[in-house]
């Protein structure tokens, strides 16, 4: 079975549950492992609802590794983070995730400028947005944070579809050359289902974008991106069909950030 590499605690301040409980969930659906990746602090700004508090972090930390060491319900438990790409601040990123013993990064665009494009409560500003535009700086941001080379998984790769928005045109070259940018970076990309419970209604990534990184022999990872223990490894059935469907046979995933295949 595979593993969902993506789940949230309460420490975020927009997720609910103990960690036990979501390794409970995923002991019963007979996952092989859960990786914890709660948002990881802003390094220019407390933002209580959206990440952990600076000094949640090691707390954090401690925690899922005690779980972690204790291998409860005999399932291998990971710690990961989610961590925000902020132009700009690349090294304090890099110093804030030196500091703890991360089994892997996942690496999230959630700003644009100072915009939060994914989240409800900025929704009125796609009014009269240039979409087109929008997709491409999405995109452009998301090169910029997979060259960073801070992360190892690239987390819900078309998150600017996540309200339905989709540009007008052909995007199979924008895609083609991301999916080229994450090779080159040897990071892994993430199928995330929570999608499927957005207005988009789809797996991030869609199945074209999903081609172009398995032309590109981009490793994949697999992530619920569960707010609460009950969404833990939600509709992994459709996400594991999708990508046998575009041709994976395996899938990846990290301890202390070396990643290693496992067949799916
Ligand atoms: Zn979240
Ligand atoms: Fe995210
Ligand atoms: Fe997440
Ligand atoms: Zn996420």
């Amino acid at each position: 079975m595979v593993a969902d590499l993506h789940v949230h605690t309460s420490r975020c301040g927009h997720a609910r549950g103990t960690p036990e409980e979501y390794v409970r969930r995923a002991a019963d659906l007979g996952l092989s492992a859960i990786g914890f990746a709660d948002h990881l602090p802003l390094t220019d700004r407390e933002e209580p609802t959206l990440t952990m508090a600076t000094e949640d972090l090691p707390d954090y930390v401690e925690e899922i590794r005690a779980l972690a060491g204790r291998a409860p319900m005999g399932i291998r438990v990971y710690l990961g983070i989610e961590a925000d790409y902020i132009a700009g601040t690349e090294e304090a990123i890099a110093r804030m995730l030196a500091r703890h013993p991360f089994d892997y990064v996942l690496g999230s665009v959630h700003f644009l400028d100072d915009w939060a494009f994914d989240h409800p409560g900025y929704r009125d500003r796609y009014e009269g947005l240039d979409i087109d535009a929008f997709w491409l700086d999405y995109f452009d941001t998301l090169s910029q944070a997979v060259s960073s080379g801070l992360f190892d998984v690239v987390a819900h790769p078309d998150l600017a579809k996540k309200f339905d928005v989709f540009p007008t045109g052909d995007m199979r070259e924008l895609y083609e050359d991301f999916a080229q940018t994450v090779a080159r970076a040897g990071m892994a990309v993430e199928v995330n289902t929570a999608g499927l419970h957005k207005p988009v209604g789809e797996i991030y990534p869609g199945k074209e974008l999903l081609e172009a990184f398995r032309a590109a022999r981009v490793p994949i990872t697999f992530g619920s991106d569960a707010h609460a223990p009950e969404e833990v490894g939600r509709d992994f059935d459709r996400a594991v069909a999708l990508a046998g469907e575009v041709g994976y046979r395996d899938w990846v995933r990290y301890e202390g950030r070396v990643p290693s295949l496992a067949p799916l």
